[in-house]
């Protein structure tokens, strides 16, 4: 097919436009994406936490359209920002975990820019997006010309695992943004890593820990799953209080908020800032502690690992600030994107969320290992092996009592919510890239706890 070039100049008019209007000077010239993994919504402060996590998040957020009620499609890294990346279902793409890998064959947000002649650059610092040359094209980084997977550390206790830091992510995407030509509309993608377990942040984060005296230590588990225990890897000194890996959770939601504000100063240092539309989400969120799940995500689709924050920043910062309620999905920011830069999305699940507010009523999809979920604005459905589990979010956001035997009623509708959102098919199923390991090295990667439920 041949690839119609766009020019800076014909990409402003949609922008622009997407925009509701802005100046010459503030001529909008691209997307910032900046996903933080491992973020639970409810722990930053613009959704209500006081225990001052993110105070530049929450400045952001007074200049952003905040969604207050934002999904994930799965509570894994690797199959939620293929998702988001291509705007199609976890399901549809075959990632069922981390050890699948986005088919070559897959269309992602950045192949489509790039062809446009828009300037593509990802920086992430997450072991799991790396690039992998033993797999061909396959993986998150189709599309960007600059991807930057650098990962000069070793997590604490798993040495094989590799990751960058905060101050160190910031400073790559800093470095892209000065090396690049200045003339040509540009997505960047920055992923940052910090919250993930182990929860190691730089001393001056941590601050002094509340504890009770009294309270129960927790036992070690066997391996890296956390199910009524810390996992293993999770373990920092011997210490074995929750209440202590909670307060070390948000000391790095703390880092990597410092850190997200820098790359903001920079963007605004550079004149970028009100040029752009900043989006804001992360990957998944995190179980801390609740249904006996320690510090760890990717075995369940309850709230705590699928709800994630989500915000817009739209360029010249037009857009007044404001707040919404209903319901949104990380598979919303495809559609949103293209349309930014002119592009139509053809069939997609999302809904351009600069044109329109999505219908209150929308049912949205979430899968994990054969198990399904669905999220309405007023109950939330677990489908699993034992069957189905209904929530009412706004009596029970906690998700402990199960309405399913009660309302059948209410299971049956939001199946068929589930079923009509996911019917609409953007393109053919694809087979994931798979790489091909021994026995052995498939035995050493489920040790280090990447198999299956692996939380990262
Ligand atoms: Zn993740």
């Amino acid at each position: 097919m041949l690839l119609q070039r766009i020019t800076p100049a014909l990409l402003a008019a949609p922008l622009l436009a997407a925009c509701g209007g802005s100046t010459a000077e503030a001529r909008p010239l691209g997307v910032v994406l900046l996903t933080c993994d491992t973020l639970r919504a409810d722990r930053l402060g613009l959704y209500g936490w006081q225990a001052g996590t993110s105070p530049r998040l929450d400045a952001l957020a007074r200049e952003s359209i905040v969604y207050e009620d934002a999904w994930s499609t799965a509570p894994l890294t690797g199959p939620a920002l293929s998702a988001l990346l291509t705007g199609r279902l976890p399901e549809d793409l075959g990632l069922g975990d981390n050890r699948t890998v986005l088919a070559a064959e897959a269309e992602t947000l950045a192949e489509r820019l790039a062809a446009h002649g828009v300037e593509t650059a990802a920086v992430v610092s997450n072991w799991v997006l790396r690039r992998r040359p033993e797999l061909g094209d396959a993986g998150v980084q189709q599309g960007f010309a600059h991807f930057d997977d650098a990962l000069p550390e070793s997590e604490p206790s798993r040495p094989d695992v590799k990751e960058r830091l905060a101050d160190a992510t910031t400073d790559a995407a800093l470095a892209w943004l000065d090396g690049r030509s200045g003339a040509r509309p540009f997505l960047l993608w920055v992923h940052y890593q910090d919250p993930h377990g182990p929860y190691t942040p730089p001393r001056e984060m941590l601050g002094d820990i509340a504890t009770a005296a009294d309270e129960p230590e927790l036992p070690v588990g066997p391996d890296e799953r956390g199910q009524g225990a810390l996992p293993r890897y999770q373990v920092v000194d011997g210490e074995r209080r929750a209440s202590v890996y909670r307060a070390r959770y948000e000391a790095e939601i703390r880092f990597f908020d410092r850190e997200l504000g820098r790359l903001l100063d920079g963007l605004r240092a550079r004149g970028l800032l009100e040029r752009v539309l900043i989006a804001f989400t992360a990957d998944h969120g995190e179980s801390m502690g609740e249904r006996g799940y320690y510090f760890s995500h990717g075995r369940h689709l309850h709230r705590e690992l699928v709800q994630v924050p989500l915000l817009l920043r739209p360029p010249g910062g037009a857009a007044p600030p404001r707040r919404e309620r209903v319901p949104v999905s990380h598979l919303d920011l495809y559609p949103t994107v293209l349309r930014l830069f002119g592009l139509e999305p053809g069939t997609t699940h999302g809904v351009d969320l600069l044109a329109a507010a999505p219908p209150a009523d929308r049912i949205l999809p979430h899968s994990l290992r054969g198990t399904l979920a669905a999220t309405g604005s007023h109950h939330r459905l677990l489908v699993g092996p034992e069957g189905p589990e209904l929530y009412d979010r706004q009596t029970d956001p906690g998700e402990e009592h199960d309405l399913a035997a009660l309302h059948p009623e209410l299971v049956q509708a939001l199946l068929d919510g589930h079923q009509a959102f996911t019917a609409r098919k953007p393109g053919a199923p694809l087979r994931p890239a798979e790489p091909v390991l021994d026995e052995e090295a498939r035995r050493a990667m489920d040790a280090l706890g990447y198999g299956g439920e692996d939380g990262h």
